[in-house]
């Protein structure tokens, strides 16, 4: 066949397959250019899950006779000053969406430019223009898209559900929505009203949103570096959603779905939220123009920034800073809770200084301690001052259950009074263990109650991860190596990381079939329950679908192995155990919640019984 030139409206064809994909994108391409008239408001319907009729309406400047002509040409586009391609300050700037639009719809177009004596209206039928005819309205531009795809029908084969596609475009608005608090929108389908927000502060538009939890769950964000500034607000571990539905992520107020973006989001939550937990974010990126290309992507929901490390660091660093700020805050939220519920809140007066009525801890300055600044390889280990005296029993295998700590069997004596010492620690001195499962400890002005597993669980993870980063994870070899079968491909997607592992103290090699057999492991996990452990960690690896970072996989790895080897909830501990516990909570950073992002303790004052009490 000879080559040919395509046809105009054939490469408006093919370029509508980028730009238009599904329904939300003729959403997101109109709402776009009305935010870029300057629109105030903005009205869409979006009916037949946007088959039958997408309508997008606006008060913005409105076009001309002459403008309409050429807007619904390809690559004609007001927005473009020059031939400078870095400095975009607009949201549209390839002129081609009312062209693709266009060539796979029926698509009018009315409008009233600033000050024109009338409207004009302009109709395209699959990529056909018509003559602009006069019309009526007042000043802005009303598009109406009807029958989208109808010109590619193998598109329409494509779509999903009306629900799934009403989701979607509700998501495209809100996403604009949060970016403009300034503007109004109104999103409507033949049922319903699926996103109505006033013009409103940014506070507002934030809470109607995000939903009215997340002003009292969430961190405030700024950072600033090199030319770029993050803002916004992150969610503590404790508001997660099991979709990334809730991250909104802008870059010069543009909407951005970047996956580098949400990688840094996944990296800085990695330690407090379990996998699958996705945190509610509202942040924004400003740059100069020439720091970020937002031209990579036809959609323009993809960007690169010019130093895209610095990017992630930037986002990463300030969210854990302030996801380790409010870490021990969280653990006064039981405190609250009660607050809430006991008769008497809100009277006020309380017989404790105000000073006193609460004590918080403050992650980011840790405590000073006797034994600071030693090195102490297992700090349990160090108040019952044995390190191999575990008890015996547990999970069958004959193996310690419990793993590096060797915790001592309690001594048998008296009940003595509390560590006076302690009690003016934040955790305080411990009293008792109950259920065999919770540490209760006294303070000067309250209680603790401290959730053994989750807290050891956290000591255990940072050990390591401390470890790794001064001087490598301490190694034992196993005198009998141990033979664990597995699952094949979970073999094979353990062995594929053999070398990961083995720089995290875990040498495993293959053993034919699906078994491999494990040479070393960790010093501080030496004894605990290799095969079930290793087992985990196949699984893991195998069903991994995003790919991570590798140190993404380490830390993962190590918070998978500080959970197996952490004193499970059901062990008895001594009082000195207990009080060891407590001191090196109070030493380790991000300990108030355990790498599930539960809290690790709880506290409550005595003003707090006392109104439990109905005292006060
Ligand atoms: P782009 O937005 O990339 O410029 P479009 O195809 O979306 O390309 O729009 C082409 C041109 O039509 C715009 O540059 C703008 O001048 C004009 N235009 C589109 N929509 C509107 C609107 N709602 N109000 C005013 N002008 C508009
Ligand atoms: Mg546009």
């Amino acid at each position: 066949m000879p080559i040919r030139r395509l046809p105009e409206h054939l490469v408006n064809r093919i370029a509508a397959g980028e730009v238009v994909e599904r329904p939300f994108a003729v959403v997101k391409e109109l709402a776009e250019n009305a935010l870029d008239a300057g629109a105030r408001r903005i009205d869409i319907f979006f009916h037949g899950g946007g088959r039958t009729l997408i309508e997008v309406a606006d008060d913005g400047c409105g076009m001309t006779r002459d403008d309409l002509r050429l807007a619904v040409e390809r690559h004609a586009t007001s927005k473009l000053e020059g031939d400078d391609l870095v400095r975009i300050g607009t949201l549209g700037f390839r002129g081609e969406a009312l062209a693709s639009i266009g060539a796979v719809a029926r698509m009018s177009i009315v409008s009233r430019a600033e000050e024109a004596p009338e409207a004009w209206e302009i109709r395209v039928e699959a990529g056909r223009v018509e003559e602009p005819k006069p019309a009526a309205r007042p000043r802005g531009t009303t598009v109406s898209v009807r029958d989208l795809f109808f010109a590619t029908p193998a598109r329409l084969k494509f779509l999903r559900s009306e629900q799934a596609e009403n989701r979607e475009a509700a998501q495209t608005v809100r996403r604009l929505a949060m970016a403009h608090p300034e503007v109004a929108f109104l999103l409507a389908t033949e049922k319903r009203r699926m996103v109505d927000l006033p013009a409103q502060s940014p506070e507002a538009r934030m809470a109607a949103i995000m939903g009215r939890d997340f002003a009292a769950s969430s961190f405030a964000v700024e950072a600033v570096r090199e030319g770029y500034r993050l803002h916004g607000r992150a969610s503590l571990p404790t508001l997660s959603h099991g979709q990334p539905s809730m991250q909104f992520l802008f870059v010069n107020g543009r909407p951005v779905q970047d996956r580098q973006l949400t990688g840094a989001l996944r990296a800085a939550y990695r330690d407090v939220l379990a996998a699958g937990r996705h945190p509610y974010v509202a942040l924004f990126i400003e740059c100069p123009p020439e720091l970020v290309d937002v031209n990579v992507h036809p959609a323009k929901r993809e960007v690169r920034f010019r130093d895209p490390a610095l990017v992630r660091g930037l986002i990463v660093r300030a969210l854990r800073e302030g996801l380790d700020a409010a870490a021990h805050r969280a653990a006064d939220r039981l405190g609250d809770d009660l607050r809430s519920v006991v008769p008497g809140r809100g009277q006020g007066g309380t017989s404790l200084p105000p000073g006193l009525s609460r004590v918080v801890l403050e992650a980011q300055a840790p405590l000073p301690s006797p034994d600071a600044g030693r090195r102490v390889p297992s700090g349990l280990a160090e108040g019952a001052g044995v390190e191999t005296g575990a008890c015996e029993s547990g999970d069958g295998t004959g193996h310690r259950p419990e793993g590096p700590e060797a915790l001592a069997e309690p001594a048998a004596r008296p009940p003595e009074a509390p560590d006076a010492a302690a009690l003016s620690r934040p955790l305080g001195a411990a009293l008792a263990q109950f259920h065999d499962t919770y540490i209760l400890s006294q303070t000067d002005d309250g209680i603790v109650i401290v959730d053994q597993h989750a807290a050891h669980e956290r000591l255990v993870y940072e050990r390591l991860k401390r470890q790794r980063e001064a001087e490598g994870i301490a190694v034992q070899p196993l005198l009998v190596p141990e033979v664990v079968d597995l699952p094949p491909d979970h073999a094979e997607a353990l062995l594929g990381a053999a070398e990961e592992l083995q720089s995290l103290g875990l040498k495993v090699e293959p053993f034919g079939g699906g078994a491999v057999v494990v040479r070393e492991v960790p010093a501080v996990l030496a004894g605990g329950g290799i095969a079930r452990l290793v087992a985990d960690l196949a699984a893991d690896m195998a069903e991994q679908e995003l790919p991570l970072s590798l140190s993404e996989r380490l830390d993962h790895v190590l918070a998978t192995m500080a959970c197996h080897h952490s004193v499970r909830a059901g062990r008895r501990l001594s009082r000195e155990e207990m009080d060891a516990l407590l001191r090196e909570v109070e030493r380790t950073p991000r300990s108030a919640q355990c790498n599930h992002g539960r809290p690790t303790y709880v506290k409550l004052t005595l003003a707090d019984i006392e109104r439990l009490f109905g005292r006060k």
